[in-house]
């Protein structure tokens, strides 16, 4: 095949003018970048040959090699990994699939800050150009015998050309660099000793060497091996730069924090500290050793549909696959990590994963330790854990109404803001400080805390020196109402019907004073609903209430009025029957309205029930006439 010139996708285009015109600090990272693209390609390499009879691989072949010409001012980063076609060249290299070029983009600007982020949207090959006026690729994919040719100096083309590849299968990638020396900022890639230390710091975890040929001076021995002083020579060497060592083989207490945390960066590509680190050796029936991460930050793309997760999976040492979802809940899906089976055979593929008893029970290991983590954070590191909670509290939560085996830990984890402090609580701890006379724990479910510390709703529950648990995020209600009873304690609304909050005793006491307002305002009940029937089903007189007038309560197998609102908000209309609307009989206005002629009456019942509709966080149908009304009260 000729070679041929084609253009590069728009969006390609741009990230490559972004790459050579506007990241100018951090350009090392490219080295990360294409070591660790040389390391994906090795693993898919070793994975294809298990699977694929025609391939074999000599383990002791596979190697990274960096090659740098100081004089020609090049750099060569190659690889015997799998290797491309050219189809797969065009597909990969000239295009972009992924989803993360959108956000790529729209965080250039932050990007030409923190140009090391660039390895987590995909388009970690283009921070070539960050250093190199051209790239040359030239790739033979394993188990063919056609090399391709790919250059480009990031001008909006790139060329493409048939060539074989004289070392058989494997990737070159030669930079041509870009000339430096004006600028003392940037380091000499072209350096072995900038090199070695470059690769120290980002690569040393690496599980295939990375070699490199070493000039050294060193001294001149004559015949009988004695240095000749002052006389020296140059002695090329070749090096291994990076340790290669499985971090999760090795003993934790072998392992230095930096380490890990460099690990982490590696299978993360995130380049903040995690939070936590777990690293175990599972024994006994199962075998395998696995180092988890529960990260401090949500990544970027982290509440996007397509974004994957899961855990690395290895068997015997060999990388199997990432994102492996089988070995985590999904609501573990922050959780960074390794697997290393000693159990699994090599042979194993995600459809089959699903059903494979040995990973159902690593599963259930992983999970548990997942869990006793998180436990032990809550009791001994509240601080911590609470910034664990802000980041993926959401997360966990969504596990409590769909897996019912870990339910109960699931609800220990559970973290609530509340009306009795600034710190949130547990359930464990609400219940342990409720008071004697307390049936239920309650809840109330709003926008934010502000509007529901100050809710009609909690004037009893106030006067009680109740706690109440505030629901605030948009998920809450939907996993309260998974949590009917904790600890044999109903889990309850406070703006729901039938807030039974007195004991018996206390009900007795107030008997002959309820009849006597039932008597008293039945006409005025009437009046009332008469007025607002279309809304309303229901006039209650309760004791609910202290100093508002009246509040609507939703019936018990209702959505709340926050609830409503949400799904409304999602494009969901809620139908729903009609209210109850709850009067406080204490309250002058009742007293006062008894004596009033019936269209006054009418206009105040209207007045009332938009009151209790704004009480509650609803809007009210009609602003408009609620003004007008209001208004001419005033007068
Ligand atoms: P990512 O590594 O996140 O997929 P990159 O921009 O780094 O994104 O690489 C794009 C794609 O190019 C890779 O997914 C891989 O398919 C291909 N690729 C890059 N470098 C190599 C290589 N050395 N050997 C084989 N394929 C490679
Ligand atoms: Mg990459």
């Amino acid at each position: 095949m000729a070679k041929k010139t084609q253009n590069f996708q728009a969006e390609v285009k741009e990230i490559l003018d972004l790459m050579i015109h506007s990241l100018y600090s951090q350009r090392e990272i490219f080295l990360r970048e294409l070591i660790s693209n040389a390391s994906d390609a090795i693993d898919k390499l070793k994975f294809l040959a298990v699977t694929d009879s025609n391939i074999q691989v000599d383990k002791d072949q596979l190697h990274i090699r960096i090659t740098p010409d100081k004089e020609g001012k090049t750099l060569k980063i190659t690889d015997s990994g799998v290797g491309m076609s050219h189809d797969e060249v065009v597909e990969n290299i000239g295009t972009i699939a992924h989803s993360g070029t959108k956000a790529f983009l729209q965080k250039s600007q932050e990007l030409k800050d923190r140009p090391e982020l660039i390895g987590q949207f995909g388009v970690g090959f283009y921070s070539a150009f960050m250093v190199a006026d051209q790239v040359t690729l030239h790739t033979q994919k394993a188990g063919t015998t056609n090399g391709v040719v790919w250059q480009s100096s990031g001008d909006g083309t790139y060329t493409i050309e048939e060539v074989p590849r004289p070392e058989g299968a494997g990737t070159t990638i030669t930079l041509k660099l870009k000339d430096f020396s004006e600028d003392e900022s940037v380091a000499d890639f072209s350096d072995t000793f900038t090199l070695q230390g470059l690769v120290k710091k980002y690569s040393d975890f690496i599980s295939y060497p990375i070699h490199m040929k070493v000039t050294k001076q060193e001294p001149v021995k004559d015949s009988e091996g004695k240095a000749i002083e002052g006389k020296f020579e140059d002695v090329e060497t070749d090096e291994v730069l990076n340790s290669q060592k499985a971090l999760w083989l090795r003993s934790s207490s072998e392992v230095k924090e930096e380490e890990y945390k460099e690990f982490y960066r590696h299978i993360s590509h995130d380049w903040n500290d995690p939070l936590k680190t777990i690293h175990f050796k599972a024994e006994g029936t199962q075998e395998y050793s696995s180092v988890l991460y529960i990260p401090s930050k949500k990544p970027w793309n982290f509440n996007y549909r397509d974004t994957e997760w899961g855990l690395d999976l290895y068997v015997k040492r060999v990388f199997i696959m990432n994102h492996c979802e089988d070995l985590i809940p999904n609501y573990f899906r922050f959780m960074k990590g390794v697997v290393d089976s000693s159990d699994l055979s090599l042979n194993v593929s995600r459809e089959i994963l699903q059903k494979d008893s040995q990973v159902q029970g690593m599963r259930k290991g992983l999970t548990s330790k997942i869990f006793k983590t998180l436990k032990e954070m809550l009791e001994k590191n509240r601080e911590e854990y609470e910034k664990f909670w802000d980041e993926f509290g959401a997360t966990i939560k969504e596990g409590v109404p769909s897996d019912y085996e870990n339910k109960e830990k699931l609800e220990n984890l559970l973290l609530f803001h509340t009306s009795f402090s600034d710190k949130m609580v547990t359930l464990e701890e609400y219940v342990k400080r409720m008071k004697n006379k307390q049936k239920s724990i309650y809840y109330i479910a709003g926008e934010s805390i502000d509007r529901l510390r100050n809710s009609p709703y909690m004037e009893r529950l106030k006067e009680k020196d109740y706690e109440v648990l505030f629901l605030v995020d948009q998920v809450d209600e939907w996993v309260i109402g998974a949590i009917p009873k904790f600890k044999d304690f109903p889990i309850q609304s406070i703006m729901a019907e039938n807030l039974d909050l007195d004991t018996e005793e206390e009900k007795k006491e107030k008997e002959e004073e309820n009849k006597k307002n039932e008597e008293r305002y039945q006409p005025l009940k009437e009046t009332i609903l008469k007025a607002l029937e279309q809304d309303v089903r229901e006039i209650k007189i309760s004791d609910r209430l202290v100093e508002t007038p009246a509040c609507l309560v939703s019936g018990a197998g209702d959505p709340s009025a926050h609830m409503e609102k949400i799904m409304k908000s999602m494009g969901q209309e809620v139908p729903r029957g009609k209210r109850v609307l709850e009067i406080n009989p204490k309250h002058p206005i009742f007293e006062k309205m008894t004596g009033l002629d019936s269209e006054t009456q009418k206009d105040w019942a209207e007045i009332i029930y938009s009151q209790a509709l704004l009480n509650e966080g609803s809007q009210i149908p009609d602003p408009l006439k609620f003004s007008k009304q209001i208004a001419k009260l005033m007068v």
